[in-house]
């Protein structure tokens, strides 16, 4: 299985969370199924490594699909999807994206985390993290590459 989806629960609805790479062999019934109830769909993709072109085209499916009818969110894309929104601005719509989960490098001591940012231009550097040498962390890319 390259897709693995959990789906807990959040205030007023459901949180749905995607990890692993998602390909056209990625099967989504059971997941819109699985969200039926919910009112609002918080969908979490910190997890998600990696997405085939033809896995782009099963993911709009599943935003269709959850989007009908409730309130649906994207937290936490990761860089895979994020380079993929900002090439694509219609690629979710009807979604709302409200977070990036981003590379974060060290400028003084090089290391290195994942951080979660405002989904805008200017999210790495408002949500920017503080590395445990006291440094600001810097984005490891470019801003346009992931953040609209
Ligand atoms: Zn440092």
């Amino acid at each position: 299985v390259s897709v693995e989806w959990q789906v807990s629960e959040i205030p007023g609805g459901l949180e749905l969370r995607l990890s692993g790479k998602i390909d056209e062999k990625f099967d989504i019934a059971p997941v819109v199924s699985a969200a039926r109830p919910a009112k609002r769909v918080a969908v979490r993709l910190s997890g998600l490594r990696a997405i085939s072109s033809l896995g782009m085209r099963t993911f709009e499916g599943l935003v269709g699909a959850l989007r009908d009818g409730r309130e649906l969110s994207l937290v936490e894309v990761s860089p895979a999807l994020a380079t993929q929104l900002t090439l694509i601005p219609n690629l979710c719509a009807g979604a709302r994206v409200e977070s990036a989960w981003l590379p974060f490098a060290c400028p003084s001591c090089g290391a290195e985390v994942s951080a979660a940012v405002p989904w805008k231009s200017t999210g790495h550097i408002e949500a920017a993290p503080t590395c445990e040498c006291g440094a600001k962390m810097e984005l490891d890319g470019l801003p346009e590459q992931y953040l609209p």
